[in-house]
């Protein structure tokens, strides 16, 4: 008998009728003599309403309230569900985050869990019961609920999976694990059978919507395996872990892309130490976070300072930016909305030369113009124009053969 935690996504329960199908996911696999924990997303877009809602009244609301607010989603599905299992003759019990141990810090709306007493958990298993835990929220010290950031249920079920030791942390979701590329877009984009940590970080962090880069990282600090499946279909899934073998890790994975994604030039600024410093304090304050950042080398000690952030962030970024552009004596700042991110991963690039050119030779055959280039040590990141992304990619999952079994 394994103890093995799963997880929900709000696109698998957006109402009681798939509720009750999750109830008999899990139940075929409670069926089988393993303890189960299970963690839940709100039911589909609830967060999103419930937090449009809340700036209907007031602008901007409290944190602390809008936390308290935005937790309940969580506790509609959880407590749902276990009325479903009990429904279908199943011992299960709903828990919160608070009730299930998750102690957090204090930062409304990003809370780090700080550290998970599974004594209640513990007791509820060995009584026989599914226990079902509302994720993405946890409590303080001072006994005030908080949440996790967006997301933030994946986060829940791999930081509950490491605490108790689970075998696996199941990630269920409305596609059937982690592709070569996004299947939407690619036809022969292919399902992995494995990736490591890595690999799946930087796929997180450049565009698949899979799985919330906090959980995969967290996962390969404390070695979870996640299982991504679907709770549609048996197909075996995309598990991430830490033992990929060779043979795979020395290949090209996939290939990521991101349309969410607006760029900030500041033209222009005489160069002296301290520039950096002055603009990207205040954005940080903002809560905005920068992603790629480039200083161009100067020219008769004039620079350039050109950097991106998600294009829900650009208006309240360039209302920081601005004023300060001006007061350092730049000469303009400008943005542009219409971008995206094309990033070729893979853990194979550390050893072969030949990626990069072989991405910008596909690119340049489309006459796709590279406006920003990025790296890490296992991806290689180009920014262009939003309306050529989709193109790129296909071009480039066809040039680096991910439809071949790897
Ligand atoms: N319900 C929260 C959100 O939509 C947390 C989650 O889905 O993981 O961000
Ligand atoms: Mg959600």
């Amino acid at each position: 008998m394994a103890l093995i935690v799963q997880k929900y996504g709000g696109t698998s329960v957006p109402d009681a009728e798939r509720i009750k199908n999750v109830a008999q996911h899990i139940i075929d696999r409670r069926n089988g003599g393993d303890q189960l924990v299970v963690v839940v997303s709100a039911m589909g877009d609830t967060t999103d309403k419930l937090i449009k809602l809340a700036y209907q009244v007031t602008e901007p609301p409290s944190e602390r309230e809008l936390d308290a607010l935005l937790s309940t989603g969580e506790l509609v599905t959880s407590t749902l569900l276990t009325m479903a299992l009990r429904h279908m003759g199943y011992e299960a019990i709903s828990l919160s985050g608070a009730q299930a141990g998750i102690k957090t810090d204090a930062n409304h709306s990003r809370a780090r869990i700080v550290d998970i007493d599974p004594t209640r958990i513990l007791r509820e298993l060995e009584q026989g019961r599914i226990v079902i835990v509302a994720g993405f929220q946890g409590i303080t010290d001072d006994m005030d609920v908080t949440t996790l950031g967006r997301g933030g249920s994946d986060t829940t079920a791999v930081a509950l999976a490491a605490s108790l030791k689970a075998a696996v942390c199941e990630r269920y979701t409305d596609v059937e694990g982690i592709y070569t590329s996004d299947p939407h877009l690619v036809t022969e984009a292919r399902r992995l059978r494995e990736i490591g940590y890595e690999e799946m970080l930087e796929l997180a962090a450049y565009g698949s919507k899979v799985m919330h880069p906090r959980a995969i990282e967290l996962a390969g600090e404390f070695n979870v395996p996640i299982l991504v499946a679907s709770s549609f279909t048996d197909s075996p899934g995309t598990l991430i872990h830490g033992e990929v073998s060779m043979e795979v890790r020395n290949k090209m994975r996939s290939i990521a892309h991101d349309l969410d994604v607006a760029k900030i030039m500041v033209v222009g600024v005489p160069d002296r130490p301290g520039i950096a410093a002055v603009i990207f304090g205040p954005l940080a304050e903002a809560g905005i976070s920068v992603d790629t950042i480039v200083q161009n080398a100067s020219i008769n000690n004039i620079t350039d300072l050109t950097f991106t952030v998600t294009k829900s962030d650009l208006v309240k970024a360039m209302i920081v930016v601005e004023p300060i552009a001006m007061s350092i004596g730049a000469r303009e700042c400008v943005s542009d909305a219409r971008l995206g991110t094309i990033s070729i991963i893979g853990t194979g690039m550390q050893n072969t030369p030949g990626y990069a050119a072989r991405m910008f030779s596909t690119l340049s055959k489309l006459g796709i113009n590279i406006q920003l280039i990025t790296t890490s040590e296992i991806r290689l990141t180009c920014i262009i124009e939003e309306s050529r992304v989709k193109d790129a990619v296909r071009a480039l999952h066809q040039a680096f053969q991910l439809d071949l079994e790897g």
